[in-house]
């Protein structure tokens, strides 16, 4: 069974947090050190911790823990810098600034200019960002949304191109972060060098996935996007990234359902989530009706990360949404052995000339040579260069 086929009874679940008698203090330490234990939290126990979340007892109980508690490389920051190759996008999400049209797709050779300039800053481990376009990701006729067919060949060239360089430059690792294909089309962007696989699940709740993904393209099939990690893993790509986007729905239900997903992986696959992204909602759609009563504080934010230090072995993502001195905050109070963007256009083409198109969301622009140096007065080895192995080496046995 595909964890979209299970996502209807953890639905029902998670509806229960917000809605139980709170735990106390001492329960809340019992149940975050078991998450620690190679079994884990069952069902009930993740929906029982995050239920008492809303205790700040409860809360402070889990902060507390999660900064004394060690992880693998806990000393190390991998870089992980985006490289757009189109914006052109079939799918209109209400939250992103691709939806407005006006997108680019960069050719051959200006993707080669963005790779150099990358590789020229010392960056070696890179994540391909590829909006839903239609000439990169054809449509095969007829077109079933549940099991979505596409030619990649045009998508396939620019994995080719990424990895003939980085090889050249002495290797390192490419991740994805572009529309979900079928295991097919996931052993051909193996073989063209793709070494994790990356998709946002935006949110789990079907009711607010479906109102966010009206009139969408093929991202409007919320299985078939929550079953591409099992499409990846067996086809054979190493390591697989998630998360949902904070800020769309309750966090604490979303966390939960993340937990559930990542335990059916390790049931199914034998691993789970190698990485666990952190993006929450910032631009023009903070202001929405539709996600007004989700918003999520900075103090619910850094809960959310301690406590995701703490219930996944995959290592947390840090990313440019938020700012330079929050991200060291969290680092160090918590740890690192992170993912960390510091160099970030989230506009095809932003690199190697001045940007021509708008982004899809906003930035904390950062000068990586000056926020490397920081990173490094606070006690932290910063690789711009690292690979597969290291993203094994840095999970929790
Ligand atoms: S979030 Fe992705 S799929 Fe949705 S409109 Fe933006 S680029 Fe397209």
């Amino acid at each position: 069974m595909k964890f979209s086929q299970r996502l209807p009874e953890s639905i029902e679940s998670v509806k229960r947090i917000g809605n139980l008698p709170l735990i106390g203090p001492r329960e809340t330490e019992r149940l975050i050190a078991k998450a620690t234990e190679p079994a884990g939290l069952t069902e009930d126990e993740i929906v029982i911790l995050l239920n008492g979340l809303e205790d700040s007892e409860n809360a402070r109980v889990v902060l507390e823990f999660s900064s004394t508690y060690s992880r693998p490389r806990d000393d190390e920051v991998f870089l992980l810098p985006p490289l757009y190759v189109s914006s052109i996008c079939e799918n209109k999400c209400a939250y992103c600034d691709f939806s407005t049209g006006g997108g680019v797709r960069l050719t051959a050779g200006e993707f080669g200019e963005e790779v150099d300039t990358l590789l020229g800053m010392g960056y070696r481990s890179i994540e391909l960002v590829s909006s839903q376009d239609p000439e990169l990701f054809v449509r095969q006729t007829p077109f079933d949304p549940s099991d979505q067919r596409f030619d990649l060949a045009p998508t396939v060239r620019y994995f080719e191109i990424l990895k003939e360089r980085i090889a050249a430059d002495g290797g390192g690792m490419i991740t994805s972060n572009i529309p979900p294909v079928c295991a097919r089309g996931f052993e051909d962007l193996k073989g063209a060098g793709l070494d994790c696989f990356l998709v946002w699940l935006e949110t789990f709740d079907p009711a607010q996935y479906a109102r966010l993904h009206v009139n969408t393209g093929p991202k409007g099939h919320q299985g078939y996007r929550l079953d591409s990690f099992e499409r990846a893993l067996e086809a054979g790509i190493a390591h697989v990234a998630g998360g949902f986007l904070k800020g769309l729905h309750d966090w604490r239900k979303e966390e939960a359902i993340l937990y559930l997903f990542d335990r059916h992986l390790k049931e199914r696959w034998g691993r789970g989530f190698s990485i666990i992204g952190s993006p929450r909602v910032k631009g023009r759609f903070l202001g929405s009706m539709a996600i007004r009563d989700n918003l999520v504080t900075d103090e619910e934010y850094e809960l959310n990360i301690a406590l995701d230090r703490v219930l996944f072995d995959g290592i947390l993502w840090l990313q440019t949404r938020e700012s330079l001195d929050f991200n060291r905050h969290l680092i160090n109070t918590y740890g690192g052995g992170v993912v960390l963007t510091l160099t970030s256009s989230t506009a095809p083409g932003g690199y190697s000339k001045p940007q021509k198109t708008h982004a899809q969301f906003p930035v904390f622009s950062q000068d990586h040579v000056r926020a490397v140096s920081q990173l490094e007065e606070d006690g932290l080895t910063v690789h711009y260069a690292w690979d597969a192995a290291d993203l094994s080496e840095a999970q929790r046995e």
